[in-house]
């Protein structure tokens, strides 16, 4: 009678030689790592814990296989100076200090030049570089230069609000804390432009 086959082997099917080596790998340094943190990795509970953990990177760490050039779809568009914002884009990322998750929403806003771009591509666009070992600082900047570079808008603003879990489960242990980064380009750093996004934000 043929053996079932484990999901972690059904799993280790489908990836290249190259990387199914590396998940091999892994799952020796995930027995370190259960040791290390005082359980044991005999422990048969913990056996398919480092597929599945392993697996779950290919959701949190999405963005590295992510192409932008086949993201953005461009449509022509009257020139009016008008502001687009798409708001509350929820977000979940991964600090590139800690390995922990930080999370919350983005706002992107942008005076189109002649070109527009479909809405879920503005979400993609932050989705890409979410799924990604990030700094929230660094998260605006990724989002605001690509947007910037396909689209060529008048200006374009994006802001984060987010809750790190290095704040709140290590360290300073603040429950509330969030934090807020925005990056500004071309228009955007007009303080009246500047205004407008925010008050068209508390709408
Ligand atoms: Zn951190």
């Amino acid at each position: 009678m043929a053996t079932k086959r484990t999901d972690s082997q059904i799993f280790k099917d489908i990836l290249t030689p190259r990387k199914r080596k590396t998940a091999e790998e892994m799952e020796l340094l995930f027995r370190d790592f259960f040791n290390y943190i005082g359980d044991s990795a005999d422990r048969p509970e913990l056996a398919d814990t480092p597929y599945r953990v392993i697996k779950s990177w290919e959701k949190l760490y999405g963005g590295y296989a992510e192409n932008p050039d086949r993201i953005f779809k461009l449509f022509k568009c009257d020139d009016n100076n008008e502001l687009i914002i798409l708001r509350d884009i929820d977000f979940y990322s991964t600090c590139e200090h800690h390995l922990l998750p930080f999370f919350g929403e983005i706002h992107v806003g942008y005076i189109p030049d002649g070109k527009i771009t479909g809405i879920s591509k503005l979400a993609r666009v932050c989705e890409l570089f979410a799924r990604r070992l990030q700094l929230q600082e660094r998260l605006v900047n990724n989002i605001a230069d690509e947007i910037e570079k396909r689209l060529c808008p008048k200006g374009v603003i994006v802001t984060a609000k987010a809750q790190h879990f290095c704040m709140t489960s290590r360290g300073i242990q603040k429950q509330k804390t969030k934090m807020i980064t925005t990056a500004t380009r071309g228009l955007f750093k007009n303080h009246e432009r500047r205004t407008e996004f925010f008050r068209m934000l508390s709408l």
